[in-house]
């Protein structure tokens, strides 16, 4: 895949070794402040402490800016607001075609934890998006467990990423596609739509509307890959066959299997491996929203 020298996005927020989910603790300056407050000014010191905590809570907030990064980190910050803007620029249009404004979402690259307006997120969870705050979360650690946990290289294909032990380029903006298929679902209200159709039906039938919502996403990505490579021509011979690998390893049925040894379909949520490489073509080979109707299909 190439991907060098094309414009970067600016709605990444870098917070890699952010202090976020260290906020709280005590800190050495807030009793020092809150005894001289008690001493000199018989303020009550449990109240003089949370007022100075509250002020360097929002101090440790604003410090968390540009920390010095490694020269990895650098490229991986560099790669994933290149694919951001690969998104941004696809479905700019495709939103002015249908008479509307396409808003892009913020992506936040994070390490080990961090809050997010939908609760507090593990790099353990894979990345996501969340809807509340309009934003997709990304620990880049992921990448390399995709290679060494799930086995998704770029071998057959000639990476331009200088680090060699995570999944392949084109996997991992494969990834970043999909979360911004979300971000689509979210701004077209399909997402609201499925939603409200599973507070009102069976856990079952919830399940299987997560999975139709799975499978869009992944067709959303597909478009992805189809408008790009019409503007772009980033595509480089193995990308596909690299993504089709990581939609196998990915899909539930593939991750059930390595963790129980057995397939239990309606806990399915993304849908077989099988499906997943299906919807990701469609969108691909068609660059069309209107094929991307998982939910008025069986495939
Ligand atoms: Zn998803």
């Amino acid at each position: 895949m190439r991907w060098k020298g094309r414009r970067i996005s600016t709605n990444v927020e870098d917070r890699r070794g952010g202090g976020a989910a260290k906020a709280g603790g005590i800190s050495i300056l807030g009793l020092i402040i809150a005894f001289v407050a008690w001493k000199f000014f018989g303020v009550d010191p449990q109240m003089a402490y949370q007022a100075t905590k509250s002020v360097t809570q929002q101090q440790q907030v604003s410090d968390q800016a540009p920390q010095q990064l490694t020269p990895e980190q650098e490229e991986a910050s560099e790669f994933v607001g290149t694919v951001l803007a690969d998104t941004e620029d696809t479905w700019s249009p495709i939103f002015k075609q249908l008479g509307g404004t396409y808003t892009p979402p913020k992506l936040v690259m994070f390490s080990g934890a961090i809050r997010s307006g939908c609760g507090t997120a593990q790099a353990a969870m894979g990345p996501f998006y969340c809807p509340a705050d309009q934003k997709v979360y990304i620990d880049t650690a992921f990448f390399k467990d995709m290679r060494q946990q799930m086995g998704i290289s770029g071998e057959q294909n000639q990476t331009e990423l200088s680090r060699q032990d995570q999944a392949g380029d084109f996997a991992q903006a494969y990834v970043i596609a999909h979360e911004v298929g979300h971000h689509v679902q979210n701004l077209l209200g399909i997402s609201s739509q499925v939603q409200q159709a599973q507070a009102q039906g069976t856990r079952t039938q919830g399940n299987q509307l997560s999975v139709r919502l799975e499978l869009q996403a992944d067709c959303f990505a597909g478009i992805w890959a189809n408008h790009n490579q019409q503007r772009t021509q980033f595509l480089e011979q193995g990308d596909i066959e690299e993504a089709m690998d990581a939609a196998q390893k990915i899909g539930d049925d593939y991750l059930q299997k390595q963790a129980t040894g057995q397939v239990v379909p309606d806990s399915f949520t993304h849908g077989t491996s099988q499906q997943r490489m299906h919807w990701f073509q469609v969108g691909l080979k068609t660059g069309d929203l209107n094929q991307c109707n998982t939910f008025e299909s069986n495939l």
